[in-house]
């Protein structure tokens, strides 16, 4: 289907807007009837009011986890019949792909063309991908002793809470939920309060599909209540999150405090793009290292937000970094040509701000952009930012700002550039771009992140290939073969042969 502007505003007349908990098989209120309002950062208005999960939905969700999980209704169903479920979730998915995708686009702001063309495709691509290689996956017998066989088994782990950030809503909430329900766990996912509504829509298609009652269940609602009654409550098995560090490291400590559940964790980033001189085509890393910050309005944990450029290069390559920026402006994210759309809330909106206002007191030089635009929609809109002569040691390349801001910085040798590269707590992602092979390996092996990429940056999403951080930016992996450990445990069983 080709999107037009038109065929949007039709559908998003005629969109149904889901605001209820979902749990054991059925939408609901909140016990304690307690809602929050969603807003619009397209235009700042309320979309509508959403349920908001306290401890007694989260008990009752997570009883009919456990329930469905010991009667091993999905948990003891053969993996090949699974496979069929989800298969047919993809499906559903497909069907209502432009309602998804809409949902998505209101609630956080990022264009339909991205959600649509990125998001909903890739999601589904992932949901098949776990679906079938389910039922060609083996166990092991230990190489042992003649009067032992050894078998190494694996089970799912029982109950999963998946807690998602805003920024891809439904594309981080599928990461979770496909390996750890293909697996055979239960699932129960909080989306961000951001962006509850793709999550909870879903709840129907996966019953449509056919996933028994009590399997999945969706608690909107804040971080600080929900989110944090799930991370301590006894009775979850494992935490899968996607978030900051900051709160990473209080869903660690949850677990520390309540039964030792396991954790896996997706956190931010800062990542190193690294230009050498002899880069093969200095045009497409250009545009390359344009769309790799301002793409999804820089709400990327991958982001490339660190230029590192050598310097005999810098003035040539950032005008043509600039020039490209331009065509990167946001617009109406309901308008399937822009390229770039609103921020997720005031709250980060200021949040870039204040960090833009930081750089200049610390002295870095704003050769781009810098601004908030668009005010007269209502919405939260900033323009593409470029930062000149940025001291690797500045706030503003340092922290994490997840918003359209590059900060540009130069090398002179290899090793600087690799010094530079390592020199932050983040180790999610970098880019190297070089024509000499040898250069580009020994910088992926030197450099500590999850993913390196070489003469492209982030071109290439795939559910093959895992991604997840070295340092602080997570633990653990999604996508791949990789992801299903999160979410299985291993049995030995000794058997004796007499
Ligand atoms: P966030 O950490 O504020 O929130 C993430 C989720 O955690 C939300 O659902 C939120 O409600 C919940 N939460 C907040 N406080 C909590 C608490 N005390 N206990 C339990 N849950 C709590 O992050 P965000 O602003 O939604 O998303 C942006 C962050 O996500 C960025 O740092 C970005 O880099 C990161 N991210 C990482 C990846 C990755 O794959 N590594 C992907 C996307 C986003």
């Amino acid at each position: 289907m080709t999107l037009s502007y038109q065929l949007v505003k039709e559908k998003k007349l005629k969109l149904k807007f889901p605001s209820d908990l979902f749990i054991n098989g059925s939408y609901q209120k909140s016990i304690s009837e307690k809602s929050f309002d969603n807003i619009s950062p397209i235009d700042g208005k309320t979309i509508n009011q959403i349920s908001f999960a306290h401890q007694e939905d989260i008990d009752k969700a997570v009883a009919s986890a456990r329930e469905v999980f010991q009667k091993g209704y999905w948990s003891n169903m053969p993996p090949g019949q699974r496979k069929k479920i989800l298969l047919k979730f993809a499906q559903l998915i497909e069907r209502d792909r432009l309602e998804l995708s809409l949902l998505d686009t209101i609630d956080v702001g990022k264009t339909i063309s991205d959600t649509f063309n990125a998001d909903l495709p890739t999601s589904i691509d992932n949901i098949e991908w776990y679906a079938e290689i389910i039922d060609k996956l083996f166990d092991d017998i230990s190489p042992s002793s003649k009067e032992y066989m050894g078998l190494i088994t694996k089970e799912p782990i029982g109950v999963v809470a998946a807690i998602v950030p805003w920024n891809y809503p439904l594309w981080m909430a599928i990461w979770k939920i496909a390996p750890a329900l293909i697996t055979g766990n239960s699932v129960i996912l909080k989306p961000a309060e951001q962006s509850p509504m793709s999550a909870i829509k879903i709840a129907s298609l996966l019953s449509e599909a056919g996933l028994p009652n009590g399997v999945f269940s969706v608690l909107p609602g804040d971080g600080p209540t929900t989110g944090k009654q799930l991370c301590l409550h006894n009775d979850i098995d494992s935490v899968a999150f996607t978030g900051s560090g900051e709160v990473g490291k209080l869903v660690l400590q949850y677990s520390g405090q309540s039964n030792m559940k396991k954790i896996q964790l997706e956190c931010g980033g800062k990542s190193p793009n690294i230009i050498f001189a002899d880069c093969p085509d200095l045009n497409a890393a250009a545009e390359a290292s344009a769309y790799a910050i301002f793409g999804n309005q820089g709400e990327v944990c991958s982001a490339g937000s660190r230029l590192i450029v050598q310097k005999e290069i810098e003035n040539d390559f950032l005008d043509k970094v600039a020039k490209i920026s331009k065509n990167m402006q946001p617009a109406d994210p309901l308008d399937p040509n822009s390229f770039a759309g609103a921020i997720v809330n005031t709250e980060q909106l200021d949040k870039i701000n204040k960090y833009v206002n930081i750089g200049k007191e610390e002295g870095a030089n704003v050769e781009v952009g810098g601004n908030i635009t668009m005010k007269e929609t209502g919405g939260c809109y900033f323009e593409p930012t470029i930062f000149k002569n940025v001291k690797n040691s500045m706030k503003i390349a340092q922290e994490e700002i997840f918003g359209p801001v590059l900060t540009t910085l130069t090398f002179s040798n290899f090793e600087e550039a690799i010094s530079i590269a390592n020199d932050t707590e983040y180790g999610l992602a970098a880019g190297v771009w070089t024509k000499d092979i040898n250069k580009a390996i020994k910088a992926s092996r030197e450099i500590r992140a999850g993913t390196v990429y070489i003469n492209n940056y982030e071109e290439g999403v795939d559910s093959t290939i895992p991604l997840g951080g070295y340092k602080q930016s997570g633990i653990g992996r999604d996508n791949g073969y990789q992801a299903l450990e999160n979410y299985l445990q291993v049995k030995s069983t000794w058997i004796k042969i007499t």
